[in-house]
């Protein structure tokens, strides 16, 4: 009997995926949390205003989102003439998922004076109810920008509070919702490899729980942390964001090492892609994320706001 070649089939499954996608002018972005042989043929990757910039500026005509459900369809929002695939379609978001346009309109109600915020993180029913949306990248500069004192910030609290920290002048009532992989790094295990590795620098991500965050030399976004890491003259670095990173940061540095605090920091949704899905995604053009016309409009009010903002 034949013996099984991993790599073999990978490469396969990579040279088919590149052959398709020239045939049919796609484009694969992937977000930074994506498996690294997903990571490895993508044609762009970032974190989420990375990738909504670039599904602006694509000339493809078709866009395979290797992410979440709520990436693609931000990304069909904002490009209502192409046509955007989400290779497995159970890949979703739990933190998007902690909150109901239903609920929403009774916070909205208990607080009329208030703007709404949503975090991308979110369906295009809540961006269609919320004044502005925004990422971890630009979350602070968005709530600065805003001419209401009270802001509802929807769904991550641990974003809302660190927004809340950083723009004291505001008063940000919070959502109780929560990153579930995020959620798993504890204090405990920030300070294990901080004693194991003492030369490191420690850079979280701002859904992390405030306490891990009180440990942080720098709190920034995934496209945060690239930048951070390629100035910085340090050589080592604790990782509090998706392991996937990990894989992201040693190709772009390869002379500096980096550090998984736990390894629990797994997002089972992001890893649902894998080479098979995104090659079964271009043959059958499968799964096309639609949203309809009435909700799209009012979302990409909520992300075109918050792109012009990041622009400027
Ligand atoms: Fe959602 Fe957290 Fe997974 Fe990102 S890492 S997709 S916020 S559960």
């Amino acid at each position: 009997m034949q013996k099984f070649n991993d790599a073999a089939y990978k490469a396969e499954l990579k040279s088919k995926v590149a052959a398709l996608k020239k045939e049919k002018n796609a484009v694969i972005i992937a977000h930074n949390y994506q498996r690294d042989e997903i990571q490895e043929i993508a044609d762009y990757r970032g974190d989420s205003l990375a990738l909504a910039q670039t599904a602006v500026r694509t000339d493809a005509s078709l866009i395979v989102f290797c992410g979440v459900h709520f990436m693609a369809e931000s990304a069909a929002i904002l490009n209502p003439n192409k046509k955007v695939l989400l290779p497995v379609k159970e890949a979703g978001c739990p933190l998007a998922d902690m909150i109901t346009v239903d609920k929403l309109k009774e916070k909205k109600k208990e607080h009329p004076d208030a703007a709404v915020v949503c975090y991308v993180n979110s369906s295009a029913e809540v961006k269609a109810q919320s004044d502005i949306a925004c990422t971890s990248s630009n979350a602070i500069e968005v709530v600065k920008s805003l001419k209401q004192k009270n802001i509802i910030f929807v769904p991550d609290k641990n974003l809302g509070r660190y927004v809340q920290k950083n723009v004291p002048e505001k008063n940000i009532i919070l959502w109780e919702g929560f990153c579930s992989t995020h959620i798993r790094l504890r204090e405990e295990d920030v300070l294990t490899a901080k004693k194991v590795h003492p030369q490191a620098e420690f850079l979280s991500h701002p859904e992390c729980d405030p306490e891990v965050l009180k440990l942080a030399d720098v709190v920034c976004s995934t496209g945060g942390m690239f930048k951070y890491v390629e100035k910085s003259e340090k050589k080592e670095f604790i990782i509090g964001t998706e392991s996937g990173m990990i894989y992201a940061l040693i190709r772009e540095n390869p002379d500096k090492k980096f550090y998984l605090p736990t390894q629990h920091l797994i997002c089972a949704n992001m890893k649902l892609t894998t080479l098979g899905w995104v090659l079964h995604s271009l043959e059958n053009e499968v799964y096309e994320v639609k949203v309809s016309e009435d909700i799209a409009k009012k979302a990409r009010k909520s992300l075109e706001k918050m792109l012009d903002l990041s622009k400027k």
